[in-house]
């Protein structure tokens, strides 16, 4: 499993002036690579592969030289990228333009990958030959602003400027722990009003509500809208401004705070009751259910969700705790005791009710129920009541549905 930990890094004044170098001579090298494909297309109509570009021109090149090899490599192989969409845009769109020039100020990332090193809790990036020459220095050795611990190896780093400082991006492969599956398996819905709700099949259940949440998008989303409209009054033709930018971060932020606790509470909670097997159901599906959007009118944004599950996920994968999927699809409409599927879903104050068996139980508890039921359908022939579970079969978990 990957994961990547942003990094802010304090470098001295003679390293950041080294960074900065190194940044430009990476926007210089994707303006020439550009350049070159550009005179090409014009002349011939075709655009130099890759490995071409890399033989004939960039081999000599200066700014190529400069970087270490990885690091031009991926500034290449970079502009490869941006011109196969362009290549692809062209085929809907004759007038699609070709990629840009970056602008000559522009300090463009620097990606590494065998060319650094983390030791103790310093970063330390390799410089190439020619670099040592010129500059006889043979590697960046900055510190990280905090240094925040990780058990992985670290497989790939990006050094970027943001807003006046220095950051690097890096990537760990954090192996996995092995799951010894059990008996026990515990769903989640995920919803508005209840931000998640979980249901297990020892019998216990849990409610995370979505209050906090929901106050602090009303919050902001208020604060956000009187910033907006004294701003519009003031200068009409602009439509952002950092103050707004500042209560978007700040709103995304404490957002992401709420569900950090969330997903760490759902996942502990499963450790405490001895849970191998996490269910949630599949959020594709949360637009096609046409109940979604009637049962809550207030919006939260589907990149909140599936931050959730992603969170779940990782932190579930971490404890040794299996994570799967299963579709959502009529979780909400169907009653979990018996099984009938009514046609609307409204439900009253966050309670479902059953007209044929008098079922009468809160939505979301009703909506992960079934998605628990919907699991054990894949793996248990047999016995399909939430109360007495066969063991699930790893081979059969084709079945469910992919990521
Ligand atoms: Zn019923």
């Amino acid at each position: 499993m990957k994961q990547t930990i942003k990094y802010k890094l304090n470098p001295n004044k003679e390293q950041e002036k080294h960074l900065h170098n190194l940044s430009s001579i990476a926007t210089k090298l994707y303006n020439t690579d550009n350049y070159i494909r550009r005179a090409t297309w014009k002349k011939c109509g075709k655009i130099p592969s890759w490995y071409s570009q890399k033989k004939k021109v960039l081999k000599n090149n200066v700014w190529y030289k400069l970087l270490p090899s990885q690091t031009a490599q991926e500034v290449c192989h970079n502009l490869q990228g941006n011109y196969n969409s362009w290549f692809k845009l062209r085929k809907k769109d004759e007038k699609a333009r070709p990629p840009k020039f970056r602008r000559k100020e522009m300090l463009s990332p620097i990606s590494f990958y065998q060319q650094f090193k983390i030791i103790e809790d310093k970063l330390k990036l390799s410089m190439s030959l020619k670099y040592r020459k010129e500059h006889n220095i043979k590697s960046l050795e900055l510190n990280f602003n905090k240094w925040k611990t990780e058990k992985g190896i670290p497989k790939f780093c990006q050094v970027l400027f943001n807003k006046g400082s220095w950051y690097a991006n890096i990537v760990y492969e954090v192996p996995e722990p092995n799951i010894s599956l059990n008996k026990n398996i515990m769903a989640i819905d995920l919803g508005i009003i209840n931000t998640a709700v979980t249901c297990d099949n020892k019998g216990n259940s849990n409610i995370y509500s979505g209050k906090q949440i929901l106050s602090i998008q009303h919050y902001f989303n208020s604060r956000i809208a009187r910033v907006q409209g004294k701003f519009t009054k003031q200068f009409p033709k602009r439509k952002w401004s950092k103050t707004l930018q500042k209560l978007t971060d700040k709103k995304t932020r404490q957002i992401n705070q709420s569900l950090h606790t969330i997903s760490k509470g759902i996942v502990n909670q499963a450790k405490k009751n001895n849970i191998k097997t996490i269910v949630a159901g599949d959020l594709t599906d949360i637009r096609k259910d046409n109940n979604f959007g009637k049962r809550n009118n207030q919006k939260l944004h589907s990149w909140s969700f599936s931050k959730l599950i992603q969170q779940i996920e990782y932190k579930s994968i971490l404890s040794g705790i299996r994570f799967v999927r299963v579709s959502e699809e009529n979780t909400s409409k169907t009653c979990s005791i018996c099984g009938t599927m009514r046609k609307s879903n409204r439900i009253k104050r966050g309670l479902y009710r059953c007209k044929i068996c008098s079922n009468y139980i809160n939505s979301d508890v009703n909506g992960a129920k079934n998605i628990l039921k919907k699991y054990l359908q894949f793996f248990s022939n047999e016995d399909r009541s939430i109360g007495n579970v066969a063991m699930p079969l790893v081979s059969r978990i084709e079945n469910v549905i992919p990521r």
